[in-house]
């Protein structure tokens, strides 16, 4: 029998590695940070285009191995945050803890593009998707990568990532803080019997996490992407889940993401605790799961008029585009304008209700897609697409 999970005590006592309070990770901060804390656990694997150092941490005693990777997409950092939580907790006198380094031998890669983490984009230096590499292998980081299970049979693997917030929990006005995929392994999709078990795992976290936070975990699309790491692991034979860390109402730095993304990483591992023949039991459930749905914008300003001779209003839907800038600890948000029109069966973050108040901007008459969300509604103003509330 292993340790019981008691997921709220967990949530209420849940420590976060403070030296990592931001959602951006500078890659040398994260060296230092391993190199001082972690060296015995450390393997050089080797280098990203831009020569930054690729480790491996490996943690746990245990027989089961599991292979975990962060940040192959350089502008999601939830992952990385979440597994420094994660070894906080691993350091814990607990009994899961000790149970789990036990039973685990857990090999991290932390931050797999460096180069992109730094500059804050979704690909290589060389702007290539590292996760559509598998095949190709043109970028280091994706061989790096590779390079680690032709050297061990691993048990299972996690693939973590972020999600950007246009994503909703099916039809509902609720966004999607957690999405989990157990991809697929052909064009049909078909259910085989490695799926199974990573689908099981799946359902176990969905039950458990739902308890904590309801109503705002979805299941990812499994279409099939021939190129994909997670899709080709899986067809290798390693069961894999894919974490997407998503919005949180009001959470742009995404700390309250990171906490329920660790707790389902500690959730993932209670539940691989036991005999490999049971993880499939429940995969069922996963297919209950709701489904993710393009269904948000960042803000909408709901009934605005365009000019004085129509009468009917439109809807302008604003997105934070974001970025690191120099100096700076965390990333910017720069609004722009993303759609405009009838958005109704479609949701904002932040809705407004202009009430027919009439469009105005310095250069342009109408709205334009991809302009920056500065601009009047009558009396309002507007600034970086949120309304000045000074102005009477
Ligand atoms: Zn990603």
């Amino acid at each position: 029998m292993s340790t019981e999970l008691k997921i709220v005590d967990l949530e209420q006592n849940l420590d976060v590695e403070e030296i990592f309070n931001n959602r951006y990770v500078n890659p040398k901060k994260l060296n230092d940070f391993l190199v001082k804390n972690y060296k015995e656990n450390l393997t050089l694997l080797g280098y990203s285009v831009c020569k930054k150092p690729i480790f491996k941490l490996s943690i746990g005693v245990g027989k089961k191995n599991i292979l975990l990777w962060t940040q192959m997409h350089g502008n999601e950092t939830t992952g990385t945050l979440s597994v420094l939580d994660l070894l906080k907790f691993l350091k814990n006198e607990n009994k899961l803890a000790k149970e789990i380094f036990e039973k685990f031998t857990l090999d991290i890669v932390l931050m797999l593009n460096p180069d992109g983490s730094e500059i804050w984009t979704r690909r290589n230096i060389m702007n290539i998707d590292v996760n559509r590499d598998f095949l190709a292998e043109a970028s280091p980081e994706i061989r790096i990568l590779k390079n680690l299970v032709k050297e061990k049979i691993y048990d299972l693997a996690f693939n973590l990532h972020d999600q950007r917030t246009i994503y909703g929990v099916g039809t509902t006005n609720h966004s999607a803080t957690l999405s989990f995929l157990s991809p697929s392994v052909s064009e049909d999709r078909e259910i085989t019997e490695i799926r199974k078990q990573s689908m099981g795992i799946i359902a176990s976290i969905y039950k458990e996490i739902t308890k904590i936070l309801p109503n705002k975990i979805a299941r990812y699309s499994d279409e099939f992407y021939p190129r994909s790491v997670g899709d080709n692991f899986q067809k290798l034979g390693i069961p894999t889940l894919l974490f997407e860390g998503g919005h949180y109402p009001n959470d742009y730095y995404r700390q309250k993401t990171r906490k329920y993304f660790t707790l389902a990483l500690i959730t993932a591992l209670h539940s691989a605790l036991k005999d490999k023949s049971t993880w499939k039991d429940n995969y069922k459930d996963y297919l209950e799961i709701p489904e993710n749905s393009v269904s948000f914008y960042d803000i909408i300003y709901r009934n605005v008029a365009l000019s004085e001779d129509v009468k009917n209003t439109v809807d302008i839907a604003i997105q934070y585009s974001e970025f690191i800038f120099p100096e700076e600890e965390d990333i910017s948000f720069v609004a722009k304008i993303e759609e405009i029109g009838d958005l109704s069966f479609l949701y904002g973050h932040k809705e407004i209700n202009a009430e027919g108040r009439r469009f105005y901007s310095e250069n342009n008459k109408y709205p334009k897609i991809n302009m920056e969300a500065d601009f009047q509604l009558d009396e309002w103003v507007i600034v970086n697409g949120n309304k000045l509330e000074s102005i009477v």
